[in-house]
């Protein structure tokens, strides 16, 4: 099988003149799924940015109908191929078929929902209030935007980016994740079909060192980041230093699930196994941490074991349609997981179950619960993104937040509790930029996401994705000018 992997710059597939490439691998049984992906360095970025640059002269001009008429055409030209771009994403980096399937099914969603905001993106004005002035606030486009994306969900990280930025005018460079590069290359032939005019969308891979020279390009106006929050420092940081462009970071966390005495227990059990797991762990929001009420802690724990060792059961072949947990994302993953556990096992911290890698061949790694950690062992401080759960014990509520917000991290947190009164009151209090009651976090179309704290900032989805890719322009009337009559 043969895929595309050149540069999208201009509307057409370019080899990329740094001359480097680098291979995919597919983590489930380490075979070569394609050698030869292009990897954009300075010049071929200055060619994407320039490319975007031209094209914003034109897209700016285009009306909201016009920009939400070439949307419209990406989402049904995407929707008739959804199982080719999930198939591509199960391949590159282990994401069971199953719910590679699910995350594509929301993509055109996604294009649609921003198409409608295209030609309704309006201002505000303030009346002449004692100083003679009239104020018109008008929204505009930044100009040239990037965005930079993580591995673990590719399409729905891809298209939360792109489709609000060029809704509101924008044009866009995208550097994928050398982890996951094929689906989104893919995109390329998908956005010319579409009608978008050459260098509204430019698309570029590469390693952390492309992004970064998107990051510090002088010519780029805002990045909008996926990743950790170790690489984000380093884009706000190649920001300041470069032009001072606009940074969204959509960043890590260690996500608090708080267990209360009155949940349901079937359900808070489910939610904390099966839930959690879902895409081996790697899923940003991910409620790691769980704090559990000391009264029902003895039945929960040996419930969690239960259900860790059930969901064991349904590891392996990705693109088995069957398969409910795939391996880590390639063997860097694998081994910073691993590592993990062995510092899980020095910490002197109890493991419930797994612990170890599933199987000898591929990136397996056992779904994995530990004990009790002590608050500064790294397993309880910092994310994983992998399949392992950490469970704590609390008396009081009181004792349950603090625990709960004792990170540096804010990006998720679920309360489990039939008490909705209770629910209210500690959700006010959570520093998470999402709380959700007995459930883990689920991608919303019109609520934000985004972090609090060092999990980042600025807002995904809904008006406030849109927004975010926008600047407000004060024009102001001096009033105070005689009439010519
Ligand atoms: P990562 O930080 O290693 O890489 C993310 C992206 O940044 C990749 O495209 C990478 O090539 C690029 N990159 C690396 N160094 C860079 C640099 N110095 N300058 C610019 N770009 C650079 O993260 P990852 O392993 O790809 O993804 C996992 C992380 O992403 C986890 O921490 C996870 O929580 C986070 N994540 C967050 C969200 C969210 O919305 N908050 C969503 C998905 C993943």
């Amino acid at each position: 099988m043969t895929y595309e992997t050149r540069l999208f710059i201009n509307n057409e597939y370019v080899d990329a003149k740094s001359g480097e490439t680098f291979s995919v691998t597919n983590p489930c049984n380490g075979t070569t799924v394609t050698e030869g992906v292009q990897a954009a360095g300075a010049e071929d970025v200055d060619l994407a940015v320039e490319a975007a640059a031209q094209a914003y002269k034109g897209w700016r001009k285009w009306s909201g109908a016009q920009r939400a008429k070439c949307m419209h055409k990406m989402a049904d030209l995407i929707e008739r191929d959804l199982e080719k771009f999930a198939i591509l994403e199960t391949i590159s980096m282990g994401q069971p078929i199953s719910i590679a399937k699910k995350f594509m099914d929301n993509v055109p969603v996604y294009w649609r929902y921003y198409a409608g905001f295209a030609d309704k993106i309006g201002g505000e004005s303030y009346p002449e209030d004692g100083d003679s002035r009239v104020k018109m606030v008008q929204y505009m486009p930044y100009g040239v935007c990037a965005g930079i994306a993580a591995w673990n969900g590719t399409h729905l990280t891809v298209v939360k980016k792109i489709a609000p930025a060029v809704a509101a005018g924008n044009t866009f460079v995208l550097k994928v994740s050398e982890k996951s590069p094929l689906g989104a290359i893919a995109l390329g032939s998908y956005i010319k079909e579409a009608g978008f005019p050459p260098g509204v969308i430019n698309i570029v891979s590469g390693a952390g060192v492309t992004g970064s020279l998107l990051a510090g390009h002088m010519k780029i106006w805002k990045v909008s980041f996926t990743g950790s929050t170790a690489s984000g420092r380093k884009v706000q940081d190649a920001a300041t230093k470069s032009n001072l462009k606009v940074v969204t970071l959509e960043l890590g966390g260690k996500s608090p699930s708080i267990v209360f005495n009155d949940a349901d227990l079937e359900t808070t059990l489910t939610m904390n196994s099966r839930g959690f797991l879902s895409n081996t762990g790697q899923i940003c929001a991910a409620c790691s941490r769980v704090l559990v009420q000391e009264d029902i802690a003895p039945q929960f724990i040996q419930g969690l074991r239960k259900k860790f060792q059930e969901m064991s059961e349904v590891m392996g072949d990705p693109l088995d349609p069957n398969t409910f947990l795939g391996p880590l994302a390639d063997q860097a993953q694998f081994d910073r997981v691993m590592s993990f556990l062995e510092a899980g096992k020095s910490s002197g911290s109890e493991i419930l179950t797994g612990g170890v890698r599933k199987g000898n061949t591929g990136c397996f790694i056992e779904p994995t619960v530990f004990l009790d950690p002590d608050t500064n062992a790294s397993i309880y401080t910092d994310e994983i993104f992998g399949p392992v759960l950490v469970v704590k014990t609390f008396k009081t509520e009181d004792e349950a937040l603090e625990m709960a917000n004792a990170t540096s991290y804010g990006l998720a947190a679920s309360i489990y509790t039939r008490d909705i009164t209770r629910a209210l009151r500690v959700s006010a209090l959570l520093e998470a930029g999402t709380v959700t009651l007995n459930a883990p976090y689920g991608a919303t179309l019109n609520a934000p996401f985004g972090g609090m704290k060092q999990s980042g900032h600025g807002r995904e989805s809904g008006k406030y994705g849109l927004m975010d890719w926008l600047q407000p322009k004060a024009v102001v009337f001096n009033m105070d000018v005689p009439s010519k009559d």
